[in-house]
C-alpha cells in the first residue's frame, strides 16, 4: 500500500546505500543482473530489480515463481490495467535485517511488514526481502505497483482486494487461494462484512484479517459474479482512469444487484462450486 515519500536527505542517504550496494562486490552484481534478465524476459523491462547480496539462482527461482509478466498481461486483460508509464523498482534485501533497514531509511508511514509498496520522490518501489512467500509477496505488491500507476483514488478495501486476487498463482485465482476457506467459515457462521463498512476503513492499520477476507471475497465476487456486477467494476475503474467524479461501489453495486450481501453468500455457498464442478466435469470428459 502507498505511503508517503521519504525526506530529500534520507532519499538521497538511501540512494547512496543502494548505490554502495550495487558497488559492493561482484556477486550482487551478477545477482541483480540475473535477476533482472528474469525480469525483463517476463515483464519486458516493467520492473527494475535491486537486490543486494542476494544469490542469483535464488533470484532466478523467486523471479520465474513470481512470473510478474503474466501478472501484468492479467491486469491488462482482466481489468485494462495498461503497463505503467515507468519501470517499478523492486528492492529485495538478503535477509530481514536488510529488508528492515531499507524500510526505516524510506521512513515509509505504515506499520512494518515483510513486503510493502511506497512511492519514493513519485517513483513506484516495491521493498521485501528473500523469504519462502517472496513470490507471493512480489504478486501482491507489484500488483498495487500497477493498479496505482492507473488508478490514483481506489478506495482501500479494493485495492486490497484485487491486490489479494492476484497474489495467487494464476490456476488457483478463480478456485480460491488463502482466504477460500476462513471465508466460507465466516459466510456459514452467519458474519458479514459489507461493502458499505469497507468503505469506511482508511488506513492500513483500520484493516483486519477479516475485512482483508471480505474485500477479496467481494473482489472475487465483482470478477466472476454475475455480469452486472463485473459491468460495475469496470465502469468504476474506468471513471477512476479517466478522473471522472467516483460513486463508491457500496452505492453502485445495489442498484444493479439487489441485496448483495446475500447475492455474495449465493456466489460462494452454492453458485460458484456449482460452475468450478461443471467446469472440472467438462474438462475430464474432453480429457476421456
Ligand atoms: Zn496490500
Amino acid at each position: 500500500m502507498a505511503t508517503e515519500r521519504s525526506a530529500a536527505m534520507i532519499a538521497r542517504r538511501r540512494f547512496l546505500w543502494l548505490a554502495g550496494a550495487a558497488l559492493a562486490g561482484s556477486t550482487h552484481g551478477v545477482a541483480q543482473a540475473a535477476a533482472s534478465a528474469a525480469v525483463r524476459a517476463g515483464a519486458e523491462g516493467l520492473f527494475r530489480v535491486e537486490a543486494a547480496k542476494v544469490p542469483p539462482e535464488e533470484l532466478r527461482r523467486v523471479f520465474a515463481k513470481a512470473n510478474l509478466g503474466e501478472l501484468q498481461q492479467e491486469l491488462l486483460r482482466v481489468l485494462n490495467v495498461p503497463p505503467p508509464g515507468a519501470p517499478i523498482r523492486l528492492v529485495i534485501g538478503a535477509d530481514a535485517t536488510a529488508h528492515r533497514k531499507t524500510v526505516s531509511q524510506l521512513r515509509v508511514a505504515t506499520p512494518y511488514r515483510r513486503a510493502l509498496y511506497v512511492r519514493d520522490r513519485g517513483q513506484a518501489v516495491v521493498l521485501s526481502y528473500l523469504h519462502d512467500e517472496l513470490a507471493l509477496d512480489l504478486r501482491h505488491e507489484g500488483t498495487h505497483a500497477l493498479l496505482h500507476a492507473d488508478q490514483p483514488a481506489l478506495p482501500l478495501w479494493l485495492d486490497e482486494g484485487i491486490a489479494s486476487y492476484f497474489q495467487e498463482p494464476a490456476p488457483l485465482r478463480p478456485a480460491g487461494g488463502i482466504h477460500h476457506d476462513p471465508l466460507l467459515r465466516d459466510l456459514r457462521g452467519g458474519r458479514m462484512t459489507t461493502l458499505a463498512e469497507l468503505e469506511q476503513r482508511s488506513g492500513l492499520s483500520d484493516l483486519t484479517a477479516r475485512d482483508y477476507r471480505f474485500a477479496w471475497a467481494w473482489t472475487h465476487y465483482l470478477l466472476h459474479g454475475p455480469h452486472a456486477a463485473t459491468r460495475t467494476l469496470w465502469c468504476r475503474l474506468e471513471a477512476g482512469r479517466r478522473r471522472q467524479a467516483i460513486e463508491p461501489l457500496a452505492l453502485t453495486l445495489p442498484r444493479e444487484i439487489p441485496q448483495p450481501e446475500a447475492a455474495l453468500r449465493r456466489h460462494f455457498l452454492q453458485e460458484w462450486p456449482q460452475r468450478l464442478e461443471q467446469a472440472a466435469r467438462f474438462s475430464s470428459v474432453r480429457a476421456g
